[in-house]
């Protein structure tokens, strides 16, 4: 039993899975110390992960050689590509996954890897040197089976454990999630050594038995993935046991892993739609007055994004029907999660608002929803690597910091466990950068802007979201990934191998000319679009809105066969990557000039312990917000509300030389 370690993780969630796998990949010896080790990244709300711009954070992790994007395809058992008729700048993959599958497959991984060790606790203490001379420093933790582990670096991933409270309506109980118990002391300890402590809320809803859901009343929601065939037949004698299975599937080509051996395996399944209706508003205003939302109970703030069931009919008075969407929780289980009737309401009100629901009327609970405040930290006390500043060598990631989501606490996770390695490594820190990744997009915005309620991802987020695409995460990051230790040889290999069959067809179709025959110039005429009448190239056909390579290539066999001749099996993907780079050339081009004027003022420094106090040019109010932020660079100066272009000239005239 060793007691030693480089970096120590706290809490197996998304944060600390993806922080204890990172550091250890890189070579540090790593310790994951967690609560419950059957539970390692449990799906603590909905079973889907992805969505519009967390799928973008997935890919993103999966790029830099991260777990999550592997986990999901693996588990996925419904996938959709979000927003596909919009832009390509906004498409986002959603995966509803398999929860069980889920937590082993993260276990399996974390077995697999040599340097990282677990063990099964629940961390009440720091150990700090140093908090009596002013330069606190984290060596260790102290369970609450009062066992010591000492390391150089601690990341801690609580979640919303840190004194969690769970609201039942009238019914309260401690714990960190249901059936977990919550996690004390660290946050009264981290409060004694200057970080700001605050509180915030949030809720899921109930869980069903989908064989009391009545499938001729609801609307059915498929994936992607077509299912051309589905036939189970089970053993009535021992019906886990499958007598004959026949699934015949076309899989859509999208998925979150850049690696072509991860592929969706598990059977896919539906979920399905249902609307409240002025009958269960009814009873749900009645008994609001027993919701902990609305009679004090809870005073700690919410996801905007994610209101529950009664602030919904609170807020949109005026709408009699609200949709939900019953998903399923795993390949072959019969339970339902009900994804938008999240509440704290009283068991038995949820349960009876949900039966007037036609389709629901016979309706079983497996468990009522509720409500949980935690305790978070303020993000602005965080350095851009995610290390605090108020103690040396200790990190955080996830809900701790103030976000909501597993994709978003994933991210930090990963970012907060290759910088703890770094750190002991005496490596250079990772930080990235807003026109890089989401990723960087999500941590400027924690430590420059700080949170008021609890943080998502949206693509509006992020100002160059052109640049942040889901489909070329691998371009913009696999080399950092292979850089860092993380992202393999091989990975970083099939990256240049599909950029540079990319960057041919590209340039192919940029040399190749189309003569205006009478049956291409029909063919155009029937798309809506102008006929040639002299020959143009392949590239200027491609940027009509009209037309794709799917189409031309229908219409103009030397593209088909230039396309068949891509000797790759990710021959769709790189046949959509080239589609969109040719289509938003000039918005891709425009944005990164923006964006690489702005990285002048990122690479502009301000020495730590700066005293903005004794610059007398700087509004009032840019000194006090510049001395409690403490930016790291001008770009980060530039992006803390109160700061106005003219301060940040008065920084470049002191520190841009
Ligand atoms: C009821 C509920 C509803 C939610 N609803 C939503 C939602 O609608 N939308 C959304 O985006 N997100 C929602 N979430 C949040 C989502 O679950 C989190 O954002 C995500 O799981 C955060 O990941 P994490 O790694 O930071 O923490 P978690 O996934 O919470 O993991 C924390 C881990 O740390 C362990 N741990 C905690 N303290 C200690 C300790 N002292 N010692 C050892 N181990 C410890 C825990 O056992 C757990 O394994 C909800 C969470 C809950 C509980």
């Amino acid at each position: 039993m060793r007691f030693d370690y480089d970096v120590i993780v706290v809490g197996a969630g998304h944060a600390g899975c993806e922080a204890a796998a990172a550091a250890a990949k890189i070579g540090a010896s790593v310790l994951l110390i967690t609560t419950d080790m059957n539970r390692v990244a449990q799906l603590s709300c909905n079973p889907a992960v992805g969505g519009i711009a967390k799928g973008q954070i997935v890919r993103e992790i999966d790029a830099l050689g991260g777990q999550t994007g592997i986990v999901a395809d693996l588990t996925a058992i419904q996938f959709r590509m979000l927003n596909r008729s919009k832009g390509p700048a906004v498409w986002s993959p959603r995966a509803q996954v398999d929860r069980t599958k889920y937590i082993d497959t993260w276990r399996q991984i974390l077995d697999s890897i040599p340097n990282l060790e677990m063990y099964q606790d629940t961390v009440s203490e720091l150990i700090i040197d140093g908090a009596d001379n002013g330069n606190p420093r984290v060596r260790g933790v102290r369970t609450v089976m009062n066992i010591e582990f000492f390391a150089k670096t601690v990341v801690l991933t609580n979640g919303t454990f840190l004194n969690g409270k769970m609201h039942f309506g009238e019914h309260k109980a401690e714990g960190g999630r249901i059936a977990e118990p919550a996690s004390y002391g660290l946050s009264e300890q981290l409060a004694g050594l200057g970080f700001r402590v605050g509180r915030m809320k949030t809720g899921t809803p109930a869980r069903i038995d989908g064989r009391t859901i009545d499938m001729a009343l609801v609307e059915t929601q498929s994936g992607d993935d077509r299912v051309i065939e589905k036939r189970v037949e089970k053993s009535a004698d021992a019906p886990c046991v499958c007598l004959k299975k026949d699934v015949v599937i076309e899989r859509d080509p999208h998925k979150f892993s850049y690696l072509p051996e991860v592929e969706r395996t598990l059977v896919p399944r539906d979920c399905y739609i249902v609307h409240t209706n002025p009958e269960a508003h009814s009873l749900l205003r009645e008994n609001l007055s027993r919701s902990p939302m609305y009679n004090g109970d809870i005073q700690s703030i919410g996801p905007r994004y994610c209101p529950s069931i009664e602030t919904k009919i609170v807020t949109f008075a005026d709408k009699d029907s609200h949709q939900l969407f019953l998903e399923p929780e795993g390949e072959t289980t019969e339970e339902f999660y009900i994804n938008g009737f999240s509440s704290s309401m009283p068991p038995e009100v949820q349960y009876e608002a949900l039966r007037m629901i036609p389709a629901l009327e016979n309706l079983h609970f497996y468990r009522p929803g509720y409500a949980i405040e935690y305790d978070f930290f303020d993000p602005t006390q965080l350095r851009a690597t995610l290390e605090t500043r108020p103690v040396d060598s200790l990190f955080f990631a996830g809900q701790i910091n103030g976000t909501t989501g597993y994709e978003e606490a994933a991210g930090q996770g990963l970012v907060a466990g290759v910088n703890a390695a770094h750190k002991v490594l005496g490596r250079e820190p990772l930080v990235l950068s807003r026109d890089e990744a989401y990723i960087g997009v999500l941590i400027d915005d924690l430590i420059t802007k700080g949170v008021d309620e609890p943080y998502r991802m949206f693509t509006s987020r992020a100002e160059y979201r052109i640049l942040l695409r889901q489909d070329d995460a691998d371009v913009r990051l696999t080399p950092i990934g292979y850089r860092l230790g993380l992202a393999s040889q091989r990975r970083y290999g099939l990256m240049v191998r599909k950029t540079q069959l990319r960057d041919e067809l590209i340039d192919w179709c940029s040399r190749r000319l189309v003569k205006g025959t009478p049956e291409i110039n029909g063919a155009l005429q029937k798309l809506g679009t102008a006929p040639l009448s002299a020959s143009v190239k392949v590239i200027d056909l491609l940027k009509r809105p009209q037309i794709n390579f799917r189409i031309l290539a229908g219409i103009f066999p030397p593209l088909r066969k230039r396309i068949d001749a891509i000797d790759d099996a990710r021959k769709e993907e790189i046949v959509e990557s080239a589609e969109i780079l040719i289509k938003y050339e000039g918005y891709i081009r425009r944005e990164r000039e923006v964006a690489d004027k702005m990285r002048r003022l990122e690479n502009v420094h301000i020495p730590d312990g700066f005293d903005f106090n004794s610059i007398n040019s700087l509004s009032t109010e840019a000194r006090q917000k510049l001395s409690a932020h403490r930016p790291e660079t001008i770009g980060q100066a530039s992006r803390i509300s109160g700061v106005s272009p003219a301060d940040v000239s008065v920084l470049l005239l002191l520190l841009g030389r």
